[in-house]
């Protein structure tokens, strides 16, 4: 089975170097929260994958709608006017948990593919309605959204673009919203939002808000660094773009589908996108599907766009594909029937409690919870703010002691980002809790 380890996988967001010392982690099995390798070693998987496993990795409601998908129309696209039932029936339901705020859904089949997706809309929409200079999209530091070409260009993380000839110049960068890190000596949580929502305004004004298409921003940021914003800073952004006429389309990749504790994270913050992109928990992860729920604006674009251009010249063969919208669908009908977004609510509530005990170890500056999102920022003082050299490499040494412990966890910088699958009971959290502190200490100790 090592021979598994050697075979020729690019594997993505990893640091082949280290690879050439540590073997990939080859994963044979699943069984609620956990997973083994192909050694028999069990892990918990506190990432539930990519950001993308909410229900675990043994959901028999979700094997069985697969199957049974399968037997029935195991293969068709949705083009050229054609679709199956079961990715009909799919955008129908999703547009009515949406409660009717939106009117229409493109299927693809990633998140990449749907964040690219709504670029391209709000471009289509922008040239053929009369604004065609409507090409900036409004971006934050720290944002990740994906890694087609558009996509990555919207990155703030520098190593999405090194060495790809990227970013495509059409954005206005603005900041990422990170109190702890960001924040002036003696600058409060309001004087902060206050100052960042203030350069995002003077950004925005600089590059002409008559040149910009949308914003495009994650209701909380994920590969960023699990950035919870203060309470302020929404209200005061949607305000600023709306005062700016700036559509904001809500990346919901990973806040989406119960991870936040709502179907979608935006309504967390009483926002009113006038798109959203999905992937990921749209099926718990259990099969490849990405979308965009489109406002009636943007929907109405794409219809009128007909009338210059014929046919819309973008799609994808996997797109909507009808076994993943069978699972879709059960999904759906989980998160309904089994309440998942209570399960959240308890378990953010358990996460903050437990991950908070961490911060009397002195290297953890900050821990960061919001459903069933967490990070624990760790510093070479956390009280002082004084962060850790990067070249020491801390979070990954303390995701590899996590691994030897039996728990998977991802290191971003020197933040441990965790997103356990919504099934997460108090016991497991404990569990998670545990060997992470032990893999902190173990990290911290051997480095000192
Ligand atoms: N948008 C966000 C917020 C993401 O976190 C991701 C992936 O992590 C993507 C888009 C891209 O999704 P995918 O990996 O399915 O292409």
């Amino acid at each position: 089975m090592t021979g598994l380890a050697t075979r020729p996988v690019v594997y993505s967001f990893t640091d082949h170097r280290v690879h050439r010392q540590e073997p990939p982690l080859i994963i044979a099995e699943g069984d609620g929260i956990r997973v083994r390798d192909v050694g028999g070693r069990e892990y918990i998987d506190a990432l539930s994958g990519l950001w993308h496993a909410n229900l675990g990795f043994s959901e028999p409601d979700l094997i069985a709608a697969a199957t049974a998908a399968y037997a029935e129309l195991p293969a068709f696209a949705c083009a050229l006017g054609r679709t199956s039932a079961e990715t009909v029936l799919l955008a129908e339901e999703l547009l009515q948990a949406a409660g009717g705020k939106f009117r229409s859904v493109y299927f693809g089949a990633s998140g990449s593919e749907a964040v690219e997706s709504v670029l391209k809309f709000l471009w289509l929409a922008g040239n053929t309605g009369g604004a065609p200079a409507r090409k900036l999209i409004v971006t934050r530091d720290s944002g990740f959204h994906g890694t087609t070409l558009g996509a990555a260009t919207l990155a703030g993380i520098p190593r999405q673009h090194d060495g790809f000839d990227l970013p495509l110049p059409f954005t206005v960068r603005v900041p990422r919203v990170h109190f702890y890190r960001d924040h002036l000596d003696g600058e409060s949580e309001d004087e902060y939002v206050a100052r960042i929502v203030r350069t995002t305004r003077e950004r925005i004004l600089a590059a002409g808000p008559e040149n910009v298409a949308a914003m495009v921003a994650e209701p909380v940021m994920a590969a960023g660094g699990v950035l919870v914003p203060p309470d302020g800073y929404w209200p005061a952004m949607a305000r600023l773009l709306a005062e700016l006429d700036v559509p904001l389309v809500s990346d919901e990749v990973v806040c989406g589908f119960g991870r936040l504790g709502h179907l979608f994270g935006y309504q967390r913050f009483g926002l009113e996108p006038a798109a959203v992109t999905v992937a990921k928990g749209i099926t718990a992860g259990y099969a490849p599907l990405g979308a965009v729920l489109l406002g009636a604006d943007l929907t109405a674009a794409i219809a009128a766009a007909a009338d210059t251009h014929g046919v819309l010249g973008h799609g994808s063969t996997f797109g909507g594909h009808p076994v993943a919208a069978a699972v879709a669908r059960a999904n759906l009908r989980i998160i309904r029937e089994r309440k998942i977004y209570e399960r959240v609510a308890e378990l953010e509530t358990l996460l903050e409690t437990s991950l908070e005990e961490l911060l009397n170890l002195p290297v953890v500056g900050e821990v960061r919870c919001v459903g069933g999102l967490a990070a624990v920022e760790l510093m070479a003082d956390g009280v002082a703010r004084r962060p850790f050299d990067p070249e020491r490499g801390i979070g990954r040494r303390v995701a590899a002691e996590a691994r030897a412990r039996g728990l998977i966890v991802r290191d971003l910088g020197d933040v441990i980002a965790l997103c356990p699958p919504l099934i997460t009971g108090a016991t497991e959290v404990m569990e998670i809790v545990s060997k992470l502190r032990a893999a902190i200490v173990a990290a911290v100790t051997e480095e000192a």
